[in-house]
C-alpha cells in the first residue's frame, strides 16, 4: 500500500514535470510590441526578407535537385558558396550574419564556451543564457531597423528572443519546433499584408530541417533529400504568396556552415595530459576549448598536447591562425580558451561515452565540405548573376544599405564586397 502511493506521488510528479517541460518547450505565442510604427520615411522602403536553412551546404539544391532553389538563384544572384565565420557552428554564424561581426568580435565564440570573468558557461541548450543579452555584442539588424523606426519581425533567429539592447523585434517568436511550417508561412504573409505603418520591412526566417536530417543520418540520407525537398517546396510557396502581394520584397536565402560526414566509430577521446584539475574545459565535436585556472599551466599543457596531437591540431590562443580572425587580438570579451583543438574532419573529439553524430561542423571555415549557400533575389538584385566566394559578415551592410539604414557602430562587413549583386 505505501509503496503503492509513492509510486503514485512519483508518476503523478512524473507527469507533471512532463507537462511542465512539454508546455515551456511549446512556447508558440507570438510576442508583440505595442505601440511601434513605421515612420513615413520607412514606409516607403522596399522589404527584406532573411531565410536559413541550417546546414544547407553549397552544394546540397545541386545535390538532391531542389528545382525551385536552382531556378530562382539562376534568376537572380548566386555565390558559388559562403565561407562561414571561424568556428563554423551555428550560433556563432547567425549571429555573425545578424551583426556583421566576427564571433570573436560579437562574444557567441562557440555553441558552448566559458566566461572567465562570469565564471559561467553559455549553451545553446540553456534558454536562460540563450534569452540573457548581457551575452550579446553587436548591433543584430532587428536592432538597427527599430532604433530607426522602421518595423521588423522574427520566425527565429540567434539573438531575436534575447532583448539585445533592451530592443525586440516588433514581431516575434521564442523558437520552437511546434509551429507547423505552413502556418508559420501564413503568418509571415499576415505580416506583410498589415497597414503600412505596422507592416514589418525586414523579415528574418528559419529552417532546422536539414541539420537535424544531416547530423543524425548524414549528408547522403535519404532524409537529408527529403529535408532539402521539404525547403525547396516552402520557399516556392513563400514566393508565390509573396508575389501575390505586389510589394517589393527582396530574399536573401543564406546557410550558417555547410556539414561532414564524420568517423562516427573512432572518436579522438580526451588526451591524458590534460589534468582536468587545472583547466575549464568546454568541448565540442570539432572544437575544444581549455581555459586555465592558472596562466603557468599553459604553456607546459600546450607542450605536452602538441607531443601528442593526432587528428587534430593544438593553438596558443595567441597563435590561432590569423585567417579565423580568432585569436587573443580579436578576442574582445575573452571568451576564446587559452588552449584550442580543432579536430580534422572526418576526425571529431567525442570525451564522453555519448554517441556520435553521423553529420558535424565547426571545422576550419575554409574547408569545402564548411561552405554555406547564399542566394538573392527581387527587385534590388541583379539577374542571372553569378559571384565567387566571400565571407558572410559581409550580408549586413547589404541589407542595411538596401533597406536605407544608417550603420553606426563599427562592423567587420563591408559593402564594397557585395554591392556589385545590387541593380
Ligand atoms: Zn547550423
Amino acid at each position: 500500500m505505501f509503496s503503492k502511493s509513492i509510486k503514485t506521488v512519483s508518476s503523478f510528479i512524473c507527469i507533471v514535470l512532463f507537462l511542465t517541460s512539454h508546455l515551456l518547450a511549446q512556447d508558440t505565442i507570438q510576442y508583440i510590441t505595442p505601440g511601434r510604427e513605421n515612420a513615413a520615411v520607412q514606409q516607403q522602403k522596399p522589404y527584406v526578407i532573411l531565410i536559413s536553412a541550417d546546414s544547407f551546404r553549397y552544394d546540397l539544391a545541386e545535390k538532391y535537385n531542389a528545382e525551385f532553389l536552382k531556378k530562382i538563384s539562376t534568376k537572380g544572384v548566386k555565390a558559388v558558396s559562403m565561407r562561414p565565420s571561424y568556428p563554423s557552428l551555428t550560433f556563432p554564424n547567425h549571429y555573425s550574419i545578424a551583426t556583421g561581426l566576427y564571433p570573436s568580435h560579437h562574444g557567441i565564440i562557440a555553441n558552448t564556451f566559458y566566461d572567465k570573468k562570469r565564471n559561467q558557461f553559455y549553451t545553446i541548450r540553456n534558454k536562460k543564457a540563450v534569452q540573457d543579452s548581457s551575452w550579446y555584442g553587436g548591433v543584430p539588424l532587428w536592432v538597427l531597423a527599430e532604433r530607426q523606426k522602421m518595423l521588423s519581425a522574427s520566425f527565429y533567429w540567434v539573438g531575436s528572443e534575447s532583448h539585445i539592447d533592451g530592443v525586440d523585434p516588433t514581431y516575434y517568436f521564442n523558437y520552437n519546433e511546434a509551429i507547423p511550417i505552413d502556418r508559420r508561412l501564413e503568418i509571415l504573409k499576415q505580416w506583410l499584408e498589415l497597414p503600412p505603418g505596422k507592416r514589418p520591412h525586414f523579415i528574418t526566417f528559419y529552417f532546422p530541417e536539414v541539420d537535424h536530417a544531416a547530423h543524425r543520418y548524414g549528408t547522403n540520407s535519404s532524409q537529408t533529400h527529403d529535408a532539402v525537398q521539404l525547403i525547396d517546396h516552402s520557399i516556392q510557396k513563400m514566393n508565390e504568396m509573396c508575389a501575390q502581394l505586389n510589394l517589393p520584397i527582396n530574399f536573401i536565402f543564406v546557410s550558417d556552415h555547410g556539414m561532414a560526414n564524420v568517423d562516427t566509430l573512432h572518436p579522438i577521446r580526451r588526451p591524458t595530459v590534460i589534468d582536468t584539475s587545472k583547466f575549464v574545459i568546454a568541448n565540442g565535436g570539432a572544437l575544444t576549448q581549455l581555459y586555465a585556472k592558472n596562466k603557468k599551466d599553459i604553456k607546459p599543457t600546450y607542450r605536452k598536447l602538441k607531443k601528442v596531437a593526432k587528428d587534430y591540431d593544438v593553438y596558443l590562443k595567441k597563435r590561432i591562425p590569423k585567417r579565423w580572425h580568432y585569436s587573443k587580438k580579436d578576442d574582445s570579451l575573452n571568451r576564446i580558451g587559452d588552449i584550442i583543438l580543432v579536430a580534422h574532419p572526418p576526425k571529431v573529439f567525442g570525451f564522453s561515452n555519448r554517441p556520435v553524430s553521423a553529420g558535424q561542423h565547426g571545422f576550419d571555415n575554409y574547408l569545402p565540405e564548411m561552405q554555406a549557400t547564399f542566394y538573392a533575389w527581387g527587385p534590388a538584385f541583379k539577374e542571372n548573376y553569378e559571384i565567387g566566394s566571400f565571407t558572410n559578415i559581409n550580408i549586413y551592410p547589404l541589407i542595411a544599405h538596401i533597406l536605407g539604414l544608417n550603420i553606426d557602430s563599427k562592423i567587420d562587413g563591408d559593402l564594397k564586397v557585395l554591392e556589385g549583386i545590387l541593380k
